[in-house]
């Protein structure tokens, strides 16, 4: 193999933008830069050349051209392989080092290059392919007109989040949270759906990663220079930048508006680097996850109420608000604050209007990662909110609080964001459960099973994941539809009709230019630190090119586990150097630790100074600064995906997904999306789903674990070839990776249930609750109010059972229950029985709730409920009742929070009562039940 001159591409360091006094200052050296190893070209003694008037020059291309324009400023770009493939042309040692950034190429690339392809029939007539595709894109009748009576007119979803992962020239992400985000918008474009989404600019972004000599982590901040990134500048009528102002304590505070074009969608992206603004606001959009608390709550007042504030600047009415994560949950303050002041109603009523739009998805699955704010700060900076909705102190912050009555607790977003939605879900099956767990004191009463918190899993965008050969591939066997076809479509019969040849030798290419690009990444590591030559040539030799390659890449959290592998090193030693058989073993590691996570810089330098090992150092390689184009390159070409997590930690995890894609199998804790993945055909589960209380334990079982199905499994079947010198078991397992997973883990499925499960409902009864001067906001605010004013006062008086307590299967029993509503109607609500196992611990944890029917009252105004049931198994079975509140517009009988059990000892159970044991506490009544 060979390795590629060495072409600098961090010297690609964008042009002072002299628009940008903040940028020249800090070229000055007189502005701040963080890390003790800043480089040189931040800390240059120099001169400010303060420019008295600033221009914004944009490329100038032959007319012939202009089409590239149109093209550079489409992210559709990203994610169509033939665009992207025409701006390689272009200029391919250009498209490299201005990272995949057309619009920086297109400013400065020569002019004489730009007159050859004017000429060149070739180029122009891929040129204008792309222009009639990208055309076609933004034409075709899409998902989301036909399945929603061609569009409801004047709909429209906002998505709020903290950071999007869309492209490498555009470093606003830090990993899986914002990579999501930007496959969310991918495929709401490619399925039509009227969205538009909310972020921040920020002006240096998540870090570059480099590494010392020794292996230490370091953190280098390029500034995003907006003006050669695929931005547009939002403006006025007449022509001026468009500005919003959000309120801080003593100060306004300024934002401008770039909207970035993806496809149909548009994300638009606060940014707050302008004057007026002091040097602390200007900060405000600096860095992702960088600053301290305050600059934290800064971030998330700006990115939540000047997010808000935006979309109105734009004139946008949104009909659904999607908070991803809790970090814009602000924006249900400025939305319940603007309904009050626009279409003067009430507080209580703004409330139902907000409520029914706002959804929220969780990412975390510790409560450690939930964004918390000192319940003072939260006063200073946002009390004012409280004062206009006529809410005291506490009542405000117990917006923010789980226990409404602890006057220390922080204030959490995730209970904000949870409080103000109508619909929460986590990011898979098990993180939904571990969610219903964390915040289940929010609804209290209700079994954990029921607690309404769903589950839409995660999934990614696949034309953005799977490398052009291979989507060239499957286009051809299985037709171009495949990126975005469910699970049943019968077109994922013919994954099998792939040769196997073509399909491995496929594979083989993409793991031979992995080991380019790696070589070549890591000599351009090298140069950043200044190494020695030996060194630039021993880069030039790692990795083999027909090794079974193990890929590892994700944020360096320690719970993400990077260094189990090493736990035993003389065994993974002899793995690696092929058991004696010649079957190698080769792992490509990259990742980033956060700046202020040392625990997670140690994993890094440990693996690092592992690599030294004399014997191993071609074998195992770390790859400096993660983004997405390594992402990209690792999950195309290595041969196995291996993820650790300590379960259950990892509430999604998307990297697997993409190498599924990729036809890689996973071989993984069962933790997240891999825990409900066919982990037998598509890859090897390492463990079986347990949890352990003792870390060091778990440690030991799972690398044991792992060493085991590394022998014993995984290269066995990688070096098993048959005549034709190809792995033929391995391929079926490849070909059930990607004819099982991609399907299902795709962001095409998983915003398809967004917009099914979420925001078609959402839309519709926020319209319903505004219709008609917000007439159905103001009767359901009336009728809760009244509702909860009388709710204690309901009294379950008596249940009637029909049956003695010893019952058979599918026996009927009739059950009457007299209740007194007091000052409510059988209207209000909705009667419930509640029947199901009795666990040991004497409570029903998972049974089933069913309507009671009213049957009128009786001379005293007691409310009659009768309902007929029976038990599908035996053994001891309970019935219980309960009320739950029931109202024409309210969105789920759990939106009050309000449910009241029938209680055991007050209630007069009138039943043929022969002997029984005491009652189980939280069960009205229980019996055996005979098989
Ligand atoms: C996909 C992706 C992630 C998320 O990976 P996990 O498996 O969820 O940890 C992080 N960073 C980048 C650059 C990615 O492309």
């Amino acid at each position: 193999m060979y390795a590629k001159p060495v072409g600098d591409e961090s010297g690609l360091e964008p042009p002072i933008k002299a628009e940008d006094p903040k940028r020249v200052l800090r070229e000055a050296g007189k502005v701040k830069t963080r890390g003790q190893n800043a480089p040189s070209w931040n800390t240059g003694i120099s001169v400010t050349m303060q420019p008295i008037c600033t221009f914004n020059v944009t490329p100038s291309l032959p007319p012939r051209l202009e089409a590239l324009r149109i093209l550079a400023y489409n992210l559709r770009w990203d994610w169509d392989s033939d665009t992207n493939d025409l701006f390689r042309r272009l200029d391919p040692d250009l498209w490299q080092s201005s990272r995949y950034n057309p619009v920086l190429m297109l400013g400065t690339i020569r002019q004489s290059r730009l007159q050859e392809v004017a000429e060149d029939e070739g180029f122009l007539a891929q040129m204008d392919r792309a222009v009639q595709r990208l055309q076609d894109y933004q034409q075709k009748r899409t998902w989301y007109r036909k399945h929603r009576s061609e569009g409801k007119a004047g709909e429209c979803y906002a998505y709020f989040s903290m950071e999007f992962g869309l492209t490498s020239c555009m470093p606003v992400y830090s990993g899986g949270l914002g990579v999501l985000a930007g496959d969310h918008l991918k495929s709401a474009s490619d399925l039509g759906l009227p969205l538009v989404a909310v972020g921040l600019l920020y002006q240096e972004g998540y870090f570059a990663q480099y590494l010392n000599a020794d292996g230490w982590q370091q953190e280098r901040y390029p500034i995003n220079d907006f003006y050669n990134m695929p931005l547009h500048l939002e403006r006025t009528a007449d022509g001026s930048e468009l500005r919003i102002s959000v309120d801080y304590p003593g100060r306004t505070v300024y934002a401008r508006v770039w909207r970035v074009q993806i496809g149909r969608v548009p994300l638009y992206l606060l940014d707050t680097n302008i004057e007026p603004n002091n040097q602390y606001d200007q900060d405000i959009c600096d860095r992702l996850y960088g600053g301290d608390i305050d600059v934290r709550i800064h971030q998330e007042i700006m990115l939540g109420i000047g997010g808000v504030r935006m979309l109105k600047a734009l004139g946008l009415a949104p009909t659904v608000y999607h908070m991803n994560e809790g970090h814009s949950a602000f924006l249900v303050l400025e939305r319940i604050k603007n309904l009050m002041d626009e279409a003067g109603i009430s507080y209580a009523e703004a409330l139902q209007v907000a409520q029914a739009s706002q959804m929220f998805t969780t990412h975390t699955p510790v409560p450690a990662g939930i964004d918390l704010f000192p319940p003072d700060k939260v006063l200073y900076y946002l009390g004012h909110y409280g004062h206009r909705f006529g809410l005291a102190n506490d009542e405000f912050l117990a917006l923010g609080r789980e226990d409404t009555g602890d006057l220390s607790a922080p204030f959490s977003m995730a209970v904000l964001a949870i409080k103000l939605a109508t619909s929460v879900n986590g990011v898979s099956e098990l993180h939904a459960e571990v969610s219903r767990k964390m915040f289940c004191g929010l609804w209290n009463g209700l079994p954990l099973s029921e607690v309404p918190i769903h589950a839409i899993t995660n999934g990614v965008h696949a034309r953005s994941c799977v490398a052009k050969s291979t989507q060239e591939l499957y286009d051809r066997y299985l037709g171009p539809n495949w990126s975005q076809a469910g699970s049943h479509d019968p077109l994922w019969e013919r994954v099998n009709s792939i040769p196997d040849e073509e399909l491995w030798r496929n594979h083989e290419l993409c793991r031979s230019q992995l080991v380019v690009y790696v070589r070549d990444k890591l000599q351009q590591g090298l140069r950043e630190r200044g190494a020695a030559a030996h060194e630039f040539l021993e880069a030039q030799e790692v990795l083999d090119p027909f090794v079974l390659t193990i890929g590892f890449a994700r944020r360096f959290a320690t719970y993400k586990r990077a260094t189990l592998f090493l736990r035993d090193v003389e065994r993974i030693r002899r793995i690696i150097k092929g058991q004696g058989e010649g079957r190698r073993v080769q792992f490509v590691i990259a990742g980033k630790a956060h700046p202020r996570d040392i625990p997670g810089k140690e994993l890094i330098r440990k693996i690092i100074h592992f690599t030294h090992d004399e014997e191993l150092s071609r074998s195992i390689v770390f790859v400096p600064n993660y983004d997405i184009h390594l992402a990209r390159a690792m999950v195309a070409g290595c041969d196995v995906w291996l993820n650790n997590p300590r379960r259950p930690r990892e509430a999604s995890g998307t990297s697997g997904m993409k190498a599924a894609m990729n036809g890689l199998p996973n071989l993984s804790v069962l933790d997240g999306w891999w825990a409900e993945a066919d982990y037998i055909r598509t890859g090897w589960p390492i463990g079986s789903g347990e949890d352990y209380d003792d870390p060091d334990y778990q440690d030991d079982v799972e690398a044991n674990a792992l060493y085991e199905l590394l022998e014993q499994e995984v290269v066995p079947l990688f070096y098993d070839r048959d005549n034709d010198e190809l792995p033929r078991g391995w391929v079926a397992k490849m070909k059930d990776a990607i004819r099982l997973n991609t399907p299902q883990f795709n962001t095409a499925r998983m915003v398809k249930e967004y917009a099914e499960r979420c925001y078609f409902a959402a839309s519709d009864n926020s319209m319903t609750l505004a219709a008609q001067s917000y007439t159905p906001a103001k009767a359901l605010a009336t009728w809760q109010a009244h509702l909860i004013e009388h709710w204690y006062a309901m009294k379950i008086e008596s249940v009637t059972v029909s049956e003695p307590s010893d019952l058979t299967v599918n026996q009927v029993l009739q059950v009457q229950a007299q209740i007194d509503l007091g000052a409510l109607t059988p209207d209000d609500v909705q009667v419930q029985l509640y029947q199901g196992k009795v666990e040991i611990d004497g409570e029903m944890h998972s049974g089933r709730a069913t309507p009671m029917t009213y049957q009128g009252q009786d001379q005293q105004g007691r409310c009659q409920y009768k309902i007929d049931v029976s038990y599908e198994a035996s053994g001891l079975q309970g019935l219980s009742l309960r009320i739950l509140p029931e109202h024409k517009y309210l969105n789920s009988p759990y939106d009050l929070r309000l449910v009241m059990w029938a209680e055991p000892d007050t209630v007069a159970i009138n039943v043929n009562n022969q002997g029984q044991d005491p009652k189980p506490s939280s069960v009205a009544e229980s019996m055996a039940v005979a098989p």
